[in-house]
């Protein structure tokens, strides 16, 4: 009697020991497809800019950009590169890397995961039709994800890029905090959230101005999102 409950013991003990092992691998399973930031020893950053495109601002970034020798990651909004096809031009002409940021903008948990595809893939078509192939890429509005998110990831064949470091650009933060919060936090790996369209008056062009050279200057290199992913630690 006394042996049976042991084995029963030592057999529950194993069950919980296998379910330790294996929750992470499913865990990690389930997430391979959304990123917040790269695991890398590398020090390289991602900068990248959603809402646009859109005259207002996109335009001043990539003089930045380009002054800088800096290549950055544009999720556009569909229906924006509808509106303003030639600075969408004028992004991919600077060999900037696009992603798909739905067409309308709508909050996740307001819309059907069907509906979420349609805005997904009305989105990819429009950025086809003015000559972007590479698009596999998606950051849902607000970095929000719904529970059908990893099955429509894997329709769309997307990869769903959120981040670690949010510069609030569009509550329109004074540029020298957004430059020193970065510069206190920041890791190679990160991925950082700017906007190229914010409503009001926007802070990201001078805080881009101050903190690019900054950045280098401490040895970091700028990359687009899928070359950070390309210098994954395995
Ligand atoms: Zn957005």
């Amino acid at each position: 009697m006394k042996r049976s409950i042991l084995f029963r013991m030592i057999a529950v003990v194993i069950v919980i020991a296998l379910a330790f092992a294996l929750c992470p691998t499913l865990y990690a399973q389930k997430q391979l497809d959304v990123y917040y930031h790269v695991a890398t020893t590398e020090k390289v950053i991602a900068l990248t800019f959603d809402d646009g495109p859109h005259p207002r601002f996109t335009d001043e970034i990539l003089n930045i950009l380009k002054e800088e020798n800096v290549r950055a990651t544009f999720f556009a909004i569909g229906s924006n590169v509808e509106a303003y096809p030639d600075v969408m031009r004028r992004v991919i002409a600077a060999n900037h890397e696009i992603g798909n940021h739905t067409y309308g903008h709508p909050l996740i948990q307001t819309v059907t995961d069907f509906q979420l595809e349609e805005e997904i893939e009305k989105t990819d078509a429009i950025l086809r039709d003015i000559g972007y192939q590479g698009n596999g890429l998606f950051r849902p509005p607000q970095g929000k994800c719904s529970n059908g998110m990893p099955a429509l990831l894997e329709r769309t064949n997307k990869t769903a890029i959120l981040w670690n470091i949010d510069t609030r650009d569009w509550a329109h933060r004074p540029s020298e905090e957004i430059v020193r919060e970065i510069e206190n936090q920041v890791c190679g790996g990160d991925i950082i959230l700017f906007h190229d369209y914010v409503s009001g008056e926007s802070t990201t062009i001078p805080a881009l101005k101050k903190l690019i050279p900054l950045l280098k200057e401490r040895g970091y290199q700028f990359v687009t999102v899928s070359e950070l992913l390309s210098l994954k630690d395995s």
